[in-house]
């Protein structure tokens, strides 16, 4: 039976490829613009004056103060250097940090975006923009955010370190399994959902063995631009919440928070969904969803304890209070009991049950 469902349809450009970095000029062209501010974190800064450098005439400067939870204290230094700049467009180039920057920047200003993408996190393809003030993050969505173009680069993830290259693949799949139970589901991000899912468990262990494999990375980056299609079209439940209480409350790391809480999140709302979660307990093994991502993390040397990314057991319940204090749609009911056990899970490291 084909389930009713609504397709929202595709706004965002996409160019794939090896080497696609050398197509963006074009595409700031193409979007009719001539002066392109290009955004990087610090530590991306060269190859941001690289692409200034390539977009020539087309450039209107690099600002290379990108930096996690999108503070809106740098927003500000930035949007003054895009109009410092004379910029009519932005250039991110980078992950998430940097994509969350160019995002911001555009609710400000109404500027395009182009983003290139070089983790798999999964905020290029979404109108979804989190943003820090005074310690607290608060995460919205509107279409001025969603980005204009996507060029996604396979080259460019050669570079990815292996520990990120796997929390960040991680966090990818959290989008994706999220999106199987999501009541707003459609048929293109259940395909590439699966296919995503498929493509990661192929590329990962590759990776592991050759980091610069590249035909495991174009998978991996596929699969990433699957899952941060699906995130950008699909509502989240809890899994993202509780990353972001974790992320947000207690200052853990957003790619490895992802990646500890992904089976055990999983497995919360395995038993309420039906075979929805089928995909995933197929593609992972081991009998069901929960139990075959957190096998994979292990295998794919991915941390599996809270304890390690700065948690204390102390924190638990103040991490179970916040989580539970707002109600939020979720497949299966969210309890106290249920929220404590699942995070002492987390932080044991142990295989849901
Ligand atoms: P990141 O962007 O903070 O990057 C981590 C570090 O890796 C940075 O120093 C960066 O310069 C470096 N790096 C990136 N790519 C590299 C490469 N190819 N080679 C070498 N170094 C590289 O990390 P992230 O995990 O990509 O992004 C996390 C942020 O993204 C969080 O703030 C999160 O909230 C946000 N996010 C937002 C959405 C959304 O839809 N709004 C979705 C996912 C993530």
């Amino acid at each position: 039976m084909i389930r009713p469902f609504v397709f929202p349809g595709m706004t965002t450009r996409v160019v794939f490829g090896h080497g696609t970095l050398a197509q963006v000029p074009d595409e700031v062209a193409r979007l009719g613009h001539s002066g392109a501010l290009v955004l990087s974190t610090p530590q991306q800064e060269p190859q941001a004056q690289a692409l200034a450098d390539a977009l020539g005439d087309r450039a209107a400067g690099v600002f290379a103060g990108a930096t996690m939870h999108t503070p809106v204290e740098v927003t500000e230094t930035a949007v003054a250097a895009y109009a410092a700049a004379g910029a009519d467009c932005v250039v991110s180039l980078g992950g998430g940090s940097t994509t969350g920057l160019g995002k911001a920047i555009a609710l400000r200003t109404g500027t395009d975006q182009v983003v290139v993408p070089t983790t798999y996190a999964g905020s290029e393809m979404t109108d979804i923009l989190g943003e820090t003030a005074g310690g607290e993050k608060t995460t919205r969505r509107d279409p001025a955010i969603r980005p204009e173009v996507v060029v996604y680069d396979v080259d460019l993830t050669l570079t990815l370190p292996l520990g990120l290259t796997v929390t960040s693949a991680l966090n990818a799949i959290a989008h994706a399994m999220e999106g199987f139970y999501a009541p707003d589901r459609n048929p293109v991000t259940e395909a590439l959902s699966r296919d995503a899912m498929v493509a990661f468990r192929d590329a990962l262990p590759a990776l592991a063995l050759n980091p610069q494999d590249r035909e495991a990375r174009a998978k991996a980056l596929y699969a990433a631009w699957g899952c941060s299609l699906t995130l950008g079209q699909v509502s989240m439940a809890l899994h993202h919440k509780l990353a972001h209480v974790l992320g947000g409350s207690f200052g853990l790391p957003h790619a490895e928070t992802h990646a500890v809480l992904l089976p055990h999140t999983t497995a919360y709302n395995e038993p309420a969904v039906g075979d929805l979660l089928r995909p995933i307990a197929d593609t992972f093994g081991h009998g069901s969803a929960g139990r075959g991502l957190w096998h994979f993390a292990k295998a794919a040397g991915a941390p599996l304890r809270l304890a390690d990314l700065g948690l204390t057991e102390a924190d638990l319940d103040r991490a179970t209070e916040i989580a539970t204090r707002n109600p939020y749609a979720n497949p299966r009911p969210i309890t106290r009991d249920g929220m404590r056990h699942l995070l002492q899970q987390a932080f044991d490291g142990q295989c849901p049950a």
